[in-house]
């Protein structure tokens, strides 16, 4: 058994930083929180400064510690928001650039040119993923060829790329390591999924040289230890996985065909596809689950866009509701039999349509609707959003023979909602299972380390541990499911833009 009480877990998302201990059980006994400034130096441009990023895992780290004592942790976790690209001066570990993040748009035209140039095949069977200013690869060349001299400083190997956990890494090492972990890299699109290595084929057509990537580690394991100067004693750092996949670990989807959702702004599903990377048809991303002694476990990955997002829109853009709570008793008033259908593609339709051109709507107002009608609506939305997505995963699954698990476990902000969820059963007609612990995605980066250093047992041993909070089972008729589910996708037909299939 390892010496200490508790793993401490860093939760470096989009908003804000996070430092949570754990104890034995898996209980968060502390947490500290720092929001983080937002930049928009453009429109479709979204920036962090880096530096802000690295204060306030100082600053929460020392927070929690200080109530727990740092010889008292047993081994480090870091998870984090994927695909943020940081650039940083091996020499110093200051940062050359704000960090881009995984939001900014800037790189659609070297992406579009990637698209002409026929990349998309090699890009999906190597990285996993598809063409997009999402993932790290087009943003760091963007720095390359936007930063003054960094090209060529990159060249000669004094600066360091890394995503958020790599910087991390670095700073809390007091550079000693320049690594990253699979989960990580697998979002990069630079990286080989299948054979573990950085792809020179991408990194020669987009210019990044070989000297400025990390080190690949596996997720959980040796990831040196923090310098003593930062909390008054080296704290081995033991697991280390992005945020999504740290989620899935979180909620102990060991097994493959295992299958999670976290309900926050948006929504991101992910699926344990065991030892075998699963090609999509429907252009669902391929990715790594964790890496455990240089073995991979991959997933299967898609997102809806407009998740606890359209629930914002109907309250600051429609204000049919102050809150967001609110939208639960509203619900609960709607008419079951109103027809109201909200298709929330604000952005475009995701996965499995892909209509980048639909526009959002509305559709079967009457003149009884009423705003509790329009906004059980956009709850149900997400209800149909996570069936097809689901059905479309399920399809890639069971071409590679892996049989998809038909009970769903969730996690984020709309959990909360009991109308959505017991909606989300019943629209599915599956059990939907809400996490014990609000915090899922700290967890899995805490089970990580915890499990490097015997502080958590076996996978068994934790997959036993996991208890849901509230489980719904679907109550709906079959044949009220379907006929709601076929108005959806009539809904959604409406919606879609000429230039789609
Ligand atoms: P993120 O991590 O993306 O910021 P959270 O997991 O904190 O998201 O969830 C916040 C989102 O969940 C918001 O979009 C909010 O509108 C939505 N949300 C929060 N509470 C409820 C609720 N009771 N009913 C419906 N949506 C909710």
């Amino acid at each position: 058994m390892s010496k200490g009480s508790y793993v401490l877990a860093i939760d470096q998302g989009t908003t804000s930083t996070r430092a949570i201990l754990f104890d034995e059980g898996g209980k968060a006994t502390a947490t500290a929180q720092v929001p983080l400034t937002q930049i928009y130096p453009a429109p479709g441009q979204v920036e962090h400064d880096a530096d802000e990023i690295w204060r306030a895992v100082l600053q929460v780290c020392r927070e929690v510690l200080a109530e727990a004592g740092a010889g008292n942790i047993a081994a480090v976790g870091i998870t984090n928001q994927r695909e943020t690209t940081v650039v940083w001066e091996r020499a110093t570990g200051k940062p050359l650039a704000n960090a881009i993040v995984w939001q900014d748009r800037r790189t659609a035209p070297l992406c579009a040119a990637l698209e002409r140039e026929g990349w998309g095949a090699h890009v999906a069977e190597t990285t996993g993923l598809v063409i997009d200013p999402y993932f790290s690869a087009t943003k760091l060349a963007w720095l390359l060829a936007n930063v003054p001299s960094l090209a060529e400083r990159a060249a000669s190997g004094e600066v360091c790329f890394g995503t958020i956990d790599s910087f991390l890494l670095f700073k809390l090492t007091a550079g000693r390591l320049h690594a990253t972990d699979a989960t990580n890299a697998a979002r990069t699109k630079l990286f080989d999924i299948r054979s573990g290595t950085w792809d020179a084929r991408l990194m020669d057509r987009l210019g990044v040289p070989l000297v400025m990537l990390p080190e690949v580690r596996d997720s959980q394991g040796d990831f040196g230890l923090v310098a003593e100067e930062h909390f008054g004693a080296a704290l081995p750092i033991r697991g280390v996985a992005g945020d999504q996949q740290a989620a899935a670990y979180g909620q102990a989807c060991f097994a493959p065909g295992m299958l999670k959702a976290t309900y926050g702004t948006g929504c991101f599903v992910v699926a344990n596809t065991g030892a075998e990377k699963v090609a999509s048809a429907t252009r669902m991303l391929s990715t790594i689950l964790h890496q455990r002694e240089g073995r991979r476990t991959y997933a299967l990955e898609g997102a809806i866009f407009m998740a606890g997002a359209t629930i914002q829109w109907l309250r600051d853009s429609l204000g049919v509701i102050a809150t967001a709570a609110e939208s639960e008793a509203l619900a609960e008033r709607a008419d079951p039999k109103s027809g109201v259908y909200l298709v929330p593609a604000f952005q475009g339709l995701g996965a499995p349509f892909w209509d980048a051109g639909a526009k959002a709507a509305i559709v079967g107002l009457s003149r009884a609707a009423s705003k509790a009608d329009i906004v059980a609506a956009g709850l149900e939305a997400v209800a149909f959003q996570t069936r097809d997505l689901l059905t479309a995963m399920r399809q890639d699954m069971a071409v590679s023979g892996i049989a998809a698990a038909h009970a769903l476990r969730v996690d984020g902000g709309m959990t909360a909602n009991a109308w959505a969820m017991q909606r989300l059963a019943d629209i599915l007609g599956e059990t939907v299972e809400v996490a014990a612990t609000p915090e899922t995605t700290a967890l899995g980066a805490a089970y990580h380390a915890g499990q490097a250093v015997g502080f958590y047992g076996h996978d068994a041993a934790l997959a036993r541990a996991w208890a849901p909070s509230r489980v719904y089972a679907p109550k709906m008729t079959e044949a009220e499911r379907e006929a709601r589910y076929d108005g959806w996708l009539e809904a959604v037909s409406r919606v879609r833009s000429e230039a789609a299939p």
